[in-house]
């Protein structure tokens, strides 16, 4: 780590939970430099749903290479973005009545944020962006001005203006529907609050500690906008593209939103790409209005449209919902093994979170996990939930023994730090 510590600026971080030089990855699996074998229950935050290296995709990859096909291309036409758009269209769109357009913002999720506030805000004529509190929406000043972190934001130096918190569902207890708040400061002329441009909201908050708004306030939520003519912006970024079972976090809730932010797993392959789907009336950009110079990124339109072939048929997305289900299950049985832990279970389909009351044991744990071979994050404002987040394509045999090596990283922990109590009585 010599050369990372010497050489790579101190913001660096996923290295410092991680410490190992990687080398090779596979599947679910990643080998570092010493050939030690890891699995992987973060999948780069949420971007290799489909896994490392997919086979599939990766052929497609080689193939382009081969044949010289145009890597880059400005957001000039290509066969291969062509490809990419007919397919997310007959694939996703069609066959879940979506009519949305779709553009191509700079690489990032961050990318993809910036260009969905600045066209609401274009739209409607108006200024100001509701958030909501845990939520993350990425580290550019525009997305930071709506990610909830308070330690985050103050790193901006800078005001972060035309944005209002309100709080997310559930964080003002189970027996309050926090949109009574924001009805009424909408409802009301004299409330203070100026009608906003839109609200962004994440289905479900990864980063926050995987918190999942319920259907009927999500559904409540879209019903507020439109009543308004606020624009509703779903960020999909982390739990879209199949994560939670189906391709959008949002379909079985039953929504449209006007703008949806994609990233991370869009390409597939673990590649740069973000694209941003809009309600074609919602389209008012002026030609090259909105550009950059990597939003054609053809590696990543290659390996999107082959990714695209997972939602063919349903097959995928059973498949994802059986190892939820076994997911889940196994990790109850760890609470229940665990009570002095005090842990809770929260998330859909395949991201799961381990919510530990007692202070830095998420951390603890991660840590030994890491240490016995599995790579797995904390999230949440004190990183007090473990965050269950493997590739979608893992296979049932290495789900079950990763979960083996939380619970057996929870024992070890527990272990420690009772000998510590015993060895310095208080
Ligand atoms: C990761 C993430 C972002 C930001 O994406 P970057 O590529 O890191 O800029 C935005 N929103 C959500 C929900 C995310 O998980």
């Amino acid at each position: 780590m010599k050369t990372f510590e010497m050489l790579e600026s101190d913001v660096r971080v996923y290295c410092r939970h991680f410490p190992a030089v990687f080398e090779k990855a596979a599947g679910s699996t990643l080998f570092d430099e010493n050939g030690k074998t890891y699995t992987d229950f973060f999948s780069g935050a949420g971007s290799l749903n489909y896994g490392h290296n997919n086979p599939r995709m990766k052929e497609r990859l080689i193939e382009a290479i081969q044949n010289d096909f145009v890597t880059h291309s400005l957001d000039m036409a290509t066969t291969a973005k062509r490809r990419f758009l007919e397919r997310f269209n007959s694939i996703i769109l069609e066959p879940r009545n979506f009519k949305y357009k779709i553009q191509f913002c700079g690489p990032t999720g961050a990318n993809a944020v910036e260009a969905a506030l600045k066209l609401a805000r274009k739209a409607t004529g108006r200024q100001t962006v509701v958030f909501f509190t845990h939520s993350y929406h990425g580290l550019s000043l525009g997305s930071l001005a709506v990610t909830a972190s308070r330690s985050k934001r103050k790193s901006a130096a800078v005001p972060l203006h035309f944005t209002m918190p309100m709080a997310f569902d559930g964080d003002l207890g189970p027996d309050v529907d926090t949109l009574d708040y924001l009805e009424m400061f909408l409802t009301k002329t004299s409330s203070g609050m100026e009608i906003p441009a839109a609200i962004i909201v994440e289905t479900i908050q990864a980063e926050g500690g995987v918190r999942s708004a319920r259907y009927s306030w999500l559904q409540r939520l879209e019903s507020l906008c439109k009543k308004h003519g606020i624009v509703f912006i779903a960020d999909d970024i982390q739990v879209g593209c199949g994560r939670t079972g189906t391709f959008f976090s949002f379909e079985e809730a039953g929504l449209n939103p006007d703008i949806v932010c994609l990233s991370k797993s869009i390409s597939g392959y673990g590649l740069p790409m973000a694209i941003l789907l809009l309600k074609p009336e919602l389209d008012v950009w002026e030609p090259g209005e909105h550009s950059g110079t990597f939003r054609g990124n053809n590696l990543a339109f290659v390996t999107a449209s082959e990714a695209l072939s997972y939602w063919e048929t349903d097959e995928f997305s059973k498949s994802i919902g059986q190892k939820a289900h076994r997911a889940a299950e196994l990790l109850n049985e760890i609470i229940q093994a665990f009570p002095e832990t005090q842990a809770s279970l929260r998330g859909r389909g395949l991201i799961q979170g381990l919510v530990f009351e007692k202070d830095g044991l998420g951390d603890q744990v991660s840590r030994e996990a890491f240490d016995r071979g599995l790579i797995i994050e904390t999230s949440g404002p004190n990183g007090e939930v473990l965050k269950i987040l493997p590739p979608l394509t893992i296979t049932e045999a290495e789900l079950e023994s990763g979960i083996r090596t939380i619970s057996e990283s929870i024992e070890s922990v527990l272990s420690q730090s009772e000998k510590y109590a015993k060895a310095s009585p208080a």
